[in-house]
């Protein structure tokens, strides 16, 4: 549809006012006054389907996490250089849930962004190692501080990886025999820390989304484990990064890493951690921070403020009673087996795959090549957007649906996702 002149003024005005850096979703960008739940309202109060934003994990504005939020910021806003209950009820709910020896023995360091979680877990390690050398993920993506940046290969040629980076193949289940994939990643990242035990740099830490979102949403769990043994061997870290996978998303586990069966040791989260209030932390086995709790000082002003920590544990709570990891794994298998019913039909869908609320959706020009076809993944995602319906793309070719809904996706939600979804497939 062509842009309302009063849309396109709000274009002009955004670009002027907030620069060139930022983009907007959709040929004809969505303007959103209100949330609620899963759905989004438009000036208009025309309503829209939500199926991409996981931040808002338990639905916009949900009742229980705006009052906690409210309470709090009416009666005490301030840092952790004081001792404040609330922050250690949340710690003691929130450790027990990671398992192993994080859950048994860790600790928990407190963050605004997944960024600055990424970089102090990554600070942490290169101290406890006293190496530097990172090994991620092809198309990975940790964060926009200048540390992460430099090992987030998706932001492309504007960043470039440091020195001290490498990289590994995600673990493409559509393209190699998903037996092999755990034993393959493994050899390869083996391999990699070598590379950089010869350049001098050594293996500080293997960091990983576990559920490989920017490289195209790879769900495969036997695969991380065999990896966490090499970097091990290799006498790196294995960190977890839960930012996108943690809090029940994976349907599955509470963390993405469980799925795989292993015990990390960094975790870090973010994202629908406040339910987007801004929280994020890093939680960590205690020798891996021993030294650097010694020799270093943390304080972030705002990482665990009162307001922060009142978000997280109302969120937690309502993940908790509301039983949003179940729905997300009851949700996530009725959409997968739909598409896959779809991918029949229409040999343009290549391979379904995800854990829980987190769906990937491959588009091909040719099912026996398996041709990426970005063109067809743009052209859905911006029909269902015509439809009012929100998802969004990925992966290093940008044609992997991307469905990744608020928790509290409903049947009722499916039902209109997918209708559309057939609909749109249907009239090309
Ligand atoms: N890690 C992963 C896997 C992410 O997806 C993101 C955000 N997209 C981050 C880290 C960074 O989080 P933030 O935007 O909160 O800094």
């Amino acid at each position: 549809a062509a842009l309302a002149p009063e849309e396109q003024a709000a274009i002009e005005r955004r670009i002027r006012l907030l620069g060139p850096a930022y983009r907007l979703f959709y040929q004809t960008p969505v303007q959103v006054s209100e949330g609620r739940g899963t759905r989004l309202f438009d000036r208009q109060g025309q309503e829209y389907l939500d199926a991409y934003n996981n931040v808002v994990s338990v639905g916009h504005a949900h009742p229980r996490v705006v009052e906690a939020v409210q309470r709090q910021m009416s009666t005490l806003c301030t840092h952790t250089r004081y001792i404040q209950d609330g922050i250690l009820d949340f710690a003691e709910q929130i450790l027990p849930t990671l398992g192993g020896t994080i859950g048994a023995s860790g600790h928990i360091m407190f963050t605004c962004t997944g960024s600055e979680a990424n970089d102090l877990a990554t600070r942490i390690a290169m101290h406890k190692t006293g190496r530097r050398g990172i090994i991620v993920t092809r198309e990975a993506y940790h964060g926009n501080s200048y540390l992460t940046a430099g090992y987030s290969p998706s932001l492309g040629t504007s960043s470039p990886l440091g020195t001290w980076v490498r990289r590994v193949n995600a673990p493409d289940s559509y393209r190699h025999d998903p037996a092999e994939l755990g034993r393959r990643m493994a050899a390869e990242v083996t391999a990699t820390a070598a590379e950089l035990a010869r350049q001098g740099d050594g293996l500080a830490a293997f960091i990983a989304d576990s559920l490989f979102s920017s490289d195209g949403v790879y769900d495969n769990p036997a695969v991380l484990g065999p990896v966490a043994e090499a970097v091990r061997a290799a006498g790196g870290l294995f960190i977890a990064d839960e930012v996108q996978s943690g809090f029940g998303r994976s349907g599955d586990k509470m963390w993405g890493f469980q799925r795989h069966g292993l015990d990390p040791d960094i975790v870090t989260m973010g994202k629908p951690m406040g339910n987007g209030y801004p929280v994020a932390a890093v939680a960590l086995k205690h020798d891996v921070v021993a030294a650097f709790g010694r020799d270093t000082r943390y304080f972030n002003t705002f990482g665990g403020n009162g307001v922060a920590i009142a978000a997280a544990h109302a969120t937690f709570d309502v993940l908790r009673d509301e039983g949003l990891q179940e729905n997300a794994r009851l949700r996530g298998e009725q959409i997968r087996s739909a598409i896959q019913q779809l991918a029949s039909r229409f040999d343009k869908i290549g391979d379904v795959r995800g854990a829980g609320l987190y769906i990937g959706v491959e588009m091909v020009s040719d099912p026996e090549a398996k041709t990426p076809d970005a063109d067809e993944a743009t052209r859905i995602v911006n029909a269902l957007r015509e439809r009012r319906v929100l998802i969004s793309a990925t992966g290093p070719d940008a044609n992997v649906l991307k469905i990744r809904p608020p928790l509290v996706f409903s049947e009722a939600d499916v039902d209109w996702l997918l209708n559309d979804l057939e609909a749109v497939l249907a009239s090309a």
